[in-house]
């Protein structure tokens, strides 16, 4: 990756930097965002990480989690201090409304902007844009950022396992949206100390005894199969979320559950959040997801993995998601 040489001299000097990822923090978020925190640090900089509501708990064992500031739960704190910052770094997201209202507040700050991200369409909210849609992760163009820099040398295991944890999630343990090169990164981060195994148990095999029952709820009781469209969607109420205990992150990969029938091409899972209705959508092959979240629910994402937010309500929202299916019935059975 070519780093301007503007950027390359201001990031040669200690920098008060914030680094942001999006609402409902994901491992690419997480992990692009401690990486990139435990690399500059060894530059000298002072970094802080905020998102703006909280992550899964299976990444707590990431380095300085515990660190990050959560908008939604510390937002004064947050307020203070980005307040002092002069460097603002977005990670995994591409428009400043992924970020809520802290894209407001950071919106009129003094300071330059970096933006590196993988999700189609960027908003022009940066002075220097890493943004290539082609890429596995964002952690994947971190790695390429950190390499461009010329300091190869810096991924310890720490950035690495960050570095890692964002690539193993993002491509669904190398199911998906892999290249030639992300196996090229994934084994230099391997070489350079990371205990691949090890990442992968601590993000995968961390399941409590309710997500599994919660799992088996969605399949027997929640799933709807529409063959004429190839479509399955699992849904969830208020009410099971409250007789599931269902914290942050316990519906993460429920969704992909579907994808695994042979004839399922759309996949979507849509639940009752306390004051929205949020849906995920996945796809197969060339079905845009990210096109039908734009379309029809003024979300995005990725071509075969998307998300939206609507306040219709969840009756409303899953009657407008089979109402839409027709318009793409085409593709859908293509
Ligand atoms: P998930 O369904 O796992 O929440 O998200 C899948 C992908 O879509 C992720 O890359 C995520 O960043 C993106 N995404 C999820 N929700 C939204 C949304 O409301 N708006 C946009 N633009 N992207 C979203
Ligand atoms: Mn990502």
């Amino acid at each position: 990756m070519e780093i301007p040489s503007e950027l390359r001299q201001l990031l040669h000097f200690p920098q008060n930097v914030a680094i942001f990822s999006h609402r409902n923090p994901d491992g690419d978020a997480i992990g692009s965002s401690l990486a990139m925190r435990h690399y500059l640090e060894q530059y000298g900089h002072t970094v802080h990480v905020l998102f703006p509501s909280e992550y899964p708990e299976e990444f707590e064992f990431l380095p300085a989690s515990g660190e990050i500031l959560i908008w939604d739960i510390h937002t004064e704190e947050c307020k203070h201090v980005l307040d002092k910052k002069n460097m603002f770094i977005f990670l995994d997201f591409n428009a400043l409304n992924r970020i809520d209202k802290m894209g407001d507040y950071v919106k009129n700050l003094p300071g330059k902007r970096i933006l590196i991200d993988h999700h189609l369409y960027p908003e022009p909210m940066a002075d220097f844009e890493f943004s290539e849609t082609s890429a596995s992760s964002t952690c994947e163009l971190v790695y390429r950022f950190i390499t461009g820099m010329g300091d190869g040398q810096k991924i310890n295991p720490t950035v690495g396992a960050c570095l890692y944890t964002g690539i193993v999630t993002d491509t669904g343990s190398f199911k998906h949206a892999t290249n030639s090169t992300v196996f090229r990164i994934a084994a230099d981060l391997v070489e350079r100390g990371v205990d691949d195994t090890a990442v992968q148990d601590r993000i995968f095999n961390s399941q409590k005894v309710k997500n599994l029952r919660l799992l088996g709820h969605c399949l027997v009781n929640r799933m709807e199969y529409l063959p004429e469209y190839r479509t399955a969607f699992i849904w969830l109420t208020r009410k099971d979320y409250e007789d599931f205990d269902i914290q942050r992150g316990d519906t993460e990969g429920i969704v992909n559950y579907l994808l695994t029938i042979r004839e399922v091409k759309l996949a979507a899972f849509i639940h009752n959040q306390p004051t929205i209705v949020k849906l995920s959508l996945r796809s197969k092959g060339d079905l845009d997801v990210q096109a039908i979240c734009r379309a029809h629910f003024n979300g995005g994402g990725h071509r075969n993995a998307a998300g939206a937010y609507s306040h219709e309500g969840l009756k409303a929202t899953i009657q407008k998601f089979k109402d839409m299916l027709p318009q793409y019935k085409a593709e859908l059975l293509k």
